[in-house]
């Protein structure tokens, strides 16, 4: 069987996790337990996790020219994923998030960087790439005329396209028009369609709800394909887990209902591990997790 064909367009970060017993108040400094740079971004947390699926990825982005870019290249490249449509951004650093755990709270910023630098006209290089794709999957920590030349491109082609609509923006009707599938979780719905009515697009809408599993409308009426009964240990990353993986599904020509399935159970097996990459199962672990 050929093997699903991805193209993921999104951000590339690296995440510099530190761990204290407390949060410093304001001036103050405190002594930390441990420090760690863990890859992620919701773009390449979601090429990671198609790729340990057995599709080929190609990723398209931006890095700065700093250790930070090369090591998230390198990482990509020792996942299988082709980096060539990675643009390398010289006068603006990687993206970093700087997570500060504590007291089992956390306070964090983000600062998007390279991941802002992506242009609209970058894609015009990749559009053979693109069109050759059985999925374009998108998420919005890139600007959204990246977002929507991306989908104008796909949709040119007829290739799928999936957007995860976060971090959660209103979108533009043109754009909720124009994508095959949206997996809000139940916020990012709220955000996204801004007041809206959700009957317009209720049938492009997979809402993936935690622990209780995801649902979508089948023949008009809302159906929840639960989830499944894992211990828990980390849920970060699980809603880029499943987007991976329902893409990964529906570009092996699974039915919605059985690629939801097939999406919550890696998305299970994610949080059963530290850390939002460490725990996306590679197909084998899938496939044996399911029989
Ligand atoms: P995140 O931002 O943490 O990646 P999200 O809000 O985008 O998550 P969720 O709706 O929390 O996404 O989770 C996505 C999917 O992951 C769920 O639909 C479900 O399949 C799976 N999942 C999440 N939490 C659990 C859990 N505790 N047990 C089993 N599966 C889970």
């Amino acid at each position: 069987m050929k093997k699903p064909t991805i193209t993921v367009i999104g951000s590339i970060n690296m995440d510099l996790v530190t761990i204290a017993k407390r949060m410093p108040v304001q001036g103050e400094t405190v002594l930390g337990e441990a420090f760690r740079l863990i890859p992620g971004g919701k773009g390449a947390n979601q090429a990671v996790a198609a790729a340990r699926l057995g599709a080929d990825v190609h990723m398209i982005g931006a890095v700065g020219a700093d250790m930070f870019g090369t090591e998230l290249l390198q990482h990509l490249e020792k996942e299988g994923i082709v980096v060539d449509g990675v643009k390398p951004v010289t006068d603006v650093e990687t993206g970093i998030a700087t997570i500060v755990i504590s007291e089992g709270d956390n306070r964090i910023i983000v600062v998007p960087g390279a991941n802002h630098a992506l242009c609209p006209d970058d894609l015009e290089r990749w559009e053979e790439k693109i069109a050759t794709s059985d999925v374009c999957l998108l998420q919005l920590e890139i600007p959204l005329p990246v977002v929507e030349q991306a989908v104008l491109i796909a949709k040119r082609h007829g290739v799928r396209v999936i957007l995860n609509p976060a971090p959660a923006q209103p979108l533009p009707d043109t754009l909720l028009d124009q994508v095959d599938i949206l997996t809000p979780n139940e916020h990012e719905r709220d955000v996204v369609l801004a007041g809206r009515p959700m009957e317009k697009w209720a049938h492009k809408l997979i809402v993936t709800e935690g622990k209780r599993g995801v649902s979508f409308q089948r023949n008009g009426e809302w159906t929840l394909i639960p989830s499944f009964h894992v211990p828990v240990v980390d849920t970060t990353g699980a809603g880029d887990t499943f987007n991976g993986a329902l893409a990964v599904a529906l570009s092996k020509g699974m039915a919605l209902e059985e690629a939801c399935c097939y999406a919550n159970a890696a998305a299970a097996l994610s949080v059963t591990k530290l850390g939002a990459q460490t725990g996306m199962p590679t197909e084998k672990e899938l496939e044996s997790f399911l029989s």
